[in-house]
């Protein structure tokens, strides 16, 4: 068994370790000891063998202290009863956190058999983590119980094996840890696929010596050309893991014996410059096949990866793969995110941390990244930044955005639960439906027939699809209201001018209706009546014209006054050529009365105004405003006047007044006088009259009393001179 020395050696070959750190290192050696003490592996070793294993590991991977201590103390909460606040005491914040995370982690079952389900376990486990070195712990600790599954029984070793294939080797990928990802997939593919796996590994043995001999021969031939040149260089020469061959077997559908470029040689130089030196003169002595040179020192892959790959036709008459890179690169591939570390414990710049960061970030976003210091304070916080990873109460996982709440979920799930959810059971409590979700909960929800959406879910749902639908369920619902009030208004209307709706429905006119409308069919139009986006006036128009072509002259009055009334109900006895549904409105300057000449003002936006022709405000008007209008002769209505008498101040004189003007049959809505001195009185009259004829009869009779001095018609702006008795 491997013991803290050991670790200790490890560490001081790659970083100065302090004196307190040393100490920790030990104090967390015998911490783990004492707490997992009569804890027992299944292979019957103590429990202990297993965290000094993946702290030895962590250090291999060069990793900081705190990792390498995480690793000893990584299952003491979840297996024994360490609290996380008794670590925080013994080893302060950083070291409880990273052991905190990784206890998360492992409490995190992926029991699902869906395939895309695995990308999504994977960022939940990057959004629990929320910092890099609990997953590097995390894979360490799978690494170890990997190498050492074969003393499980056999469906913990599918089911592990499973979720290493699916999730772990990945993320190594990702992360960049070559050696980690090819260890793993190996590892798993034995137990997944131990037929084939057993097949290959016999042939890989069967071939090796060969391949060894082959792999010597090239690389002292690649020596000596190098050396002609002056190139420095490392090269080494390996065999695809077998899982990589098995793959390119059943990706290309061939023969173990087909598989070329199983041997791949790599060529370390100490410059950039060097290694396309060295590349041009591999180039120069064996031809390279077509398409199969990249350069990815130019172009870096998305996990930070550089080198330069190129295929050539080698000694033997054999394709063989050849990368080349520099020491740096080559620890970067190696080592992935981690070969960071290093960079850490000098004086880092703040550029080179902030560059550290962004790598960091590219190499967990899973997608291209375009402005590289967008997400870098998040990335410090939160992994994965802008998403949550919740269960249903199956284990499938959802991915939402943060912020999500159960009603977000619920129509994630089915747009039907989401209509009807009632209630929401996060992790075995109810919660409101606006509760926050976070990464790991597990969410259940209850619906209920009776309940619908309402308004007050748009203001908390974040997804666009949740609002979608919420939307369109509140609209359907209103427009199932507006249907029906959009046919009984259309009912009434066409009623009161004595005609049956539903009969004139099968009228042919029907469907110019629909189509000069674009209603797909008689719904939409109640539905337009209803929410007023149409008035029944429009509707009524293309079956009354009809009529009038029938039986022009009989009932062209009659239709007149249908028109009139229908059209805002409001044409005010004014006839506007060319236009029959206009918003016509008597100037309050002037107050024109039938009789009197008029003139129409286009107003921006309210309609016709109707002036004397004499009014003096049209002198400003735009001449292209203006429009010939006249009384409609056939109107019986009639208008508001106001009249300003001025007389002496003597008993009786209001009286006169009144008198003279209900004998001309003209009613008063309002009367009203006012004394400004003692001999003289002042009467308002607003009287309701025919035209200008009538008006002009009753002043001069007013005229004619006694005590009277003046008669005048005035306009009041406040005076609203609309026509009374419609
Ligand atoms: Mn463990």
């Amino acid at each position: 068994m491997i013991r803290s020395n050991d670790i200790i050696d490890k560490v001081n070959s790659y970083t100065t370790i302090s004196d307190s750190e040393m100490e920790s290192i030990r104090a967390s050696y015998v911490y783990s000891a004492k707490v997992h003490a009569g804890q027992k592996r299944v292979s019957g070793e103590p429990y202990l063998s297993h965290p000094l294993e993946v702290s030895a590991i962590l250090a291999d991977m060069k990793l900081d202290v705190a990792s390498v201590i995480t690793g000893l103390l990584h299952d003491t909460i979840e297996d024994t009863l360490t609290t996380k606040e008794e670590i925080e005491n013994l080893f302060g914040k950083e070291v409880s956190f990273l052991v905190d995370g990784v206890t998360k982690i492992s409490r995190l079952s992926f029991n699902s058999e869906v395939e895309e389900q695995a990308e999504s376990f994977r960022k939940l486990i990057l959004a629990t983590a929320k910092d890099i070195r609990v997953i590097l712990v995390k894979l360490a600790d799978r690494l170890h119980n990997m190498r050492t599954l074969e003393h499980l029984q056999a469906d913990k070793q599918q089911r592990i094996s499973k979720e290493t294939f699916d999730i772990y080797a990945p993320l190594a990928h990702r992360l960049g840890i070559y050696w980690l990802r090819t260890e793993l997939e190996d590892l798993s593919f034995k137990y997944l696929k131990s037929e084939e796996y057993k097949k290959i590994y016999s042939l890989i043995q069967k071939k090796k010596k060969e391949w060894d001999k082959y792999i010597e021969e090239v690389k002292s031939l690649l020596y000596t050309k190098l050396e002609e040149s002056n190139i420095e260089s490392e090269i080494s020469g390996r065999m695809k893991h077998a899982f990589g061959i098995y793959n390119k077997m059943i990706n290309q559908n061939i023969e173990f014996d087909k598989v070329y470029d199983v041997i791949a040689f790599r060529i370390i130089t100490d410059s950039v410059n060097k290694c396309y030196e060295a590349l041009g003169l591999v180039h120069s002595v064996w031809k390279p096949v077509p398409g199969r040179f990249k350069d990815f020192i130019a172009l870096p892959k998305l996990n930070g990866y550089q080198s330069l790959h190129t295929t050539v036709i080698g000694p033997f008459g054999e394709k063989m793969e050849i990368q080349i890179r520099t020491k740096e690169m080559h620890e970067l591939s190696e080592y992935g995110i981690s070969a960071h570390w290093k960079y850490k414990e000098g004086n880092l710049s703040k550029n080179e941390f902030d560059r550290v960061y962004a790598n960091l970030r590219q190499l967990l976003e899973w997608k291209d990244i375009k402005d590289p210091n967008e997400f870098l304070d998040a990335v410090k916080g939160d992994l994965i930044p802008h998403m949550v990873y919740v269960f249903t109460p199956n284990g499938d996982l959802k991915e939402m955005p943060s912020g999500a709440t159960p009603v977000d979920f619920a129509y994630s799930i089915h747009t039907e639960v989401g209509h009807h959810c009632t209630r929401a059971i996060v992790n075995g409590k109810i919660v409101s439906l606006n509760h926050i979700l976070k990464s790991g909960d597990t969410v259940e929800i209850i619906t209920s027939k009776d309940k619908n959406p309402n308004q007050d879910w748009l203001k908390f749902v974040v997804t666009a699809s949740a609002k979608t639908k919420i939307r369109s369920w509140l609209r359907s619902k209103e427009e199932d209201q507006s249907k029906v009030v959009g046919k009984s208004i259309c009912e009434r209307k066409f009623k009161q001018q004595g005609l049956n709706f539903q009969k004139e429905l099968k009228n042919e006119k029907l469907s110019s209706v629909l189509a000069d409308n674009k209603f797909k069919n008689i719904d939409e139009l109640y539905i337009a009546v209803g929410f007023g986006k149409i008035s029944v006036s429009e509707i009524m128009k293309h079956f009354i014209v009809k009529e009038i072509v029938e039986d022009k002259d009989h009932k062209k009055s009659r239709i007149d006054r249908i028109i009139k009334k229908i059209t805002r109900d409001s044409s005010d006895g004014i006839l506007v050529r060319g236009y029959n549904d206009i918003l016509i409105r008597i100037s309050n300057c002037c107050s024109p009365l039938p009789g009197e000449d008029i003139i129409g003002f286009i107003t921006r936006g309210r309609g016709i105004s109707i002036h004397k022709s004499a009014c003096p405000q049209l002198f400003e008007i735009d001449p292209t405003r203006k429009i010939d209008v006249e009384w409609d002769k056939s109107y019986k209505g009639l208008r508001s006047a106001r009249i300003l008498v001025k007389c002496s101040d003597q008993p009786g004189m209001l009286s006169n007044i009144t008198k003279s003007i209900s004998s001309s049959d003209i009613n008063i809505s309002r009367a009203e006088m006012s004394s400004p001195d003692e001999t003289n009185a002042i009467g308002t009259f607003d009287i309701n009259i025919k035209d200008i004829k009538q008006l002009n009869k009753l002043m001069s009779r007013i005229t004619k009393l006694k005590g009277v001095k003046s008669v005048e018609r005035i306009a009041d702006e406040n005076f609203d001179n609309k026509y009374v008795n419609k």
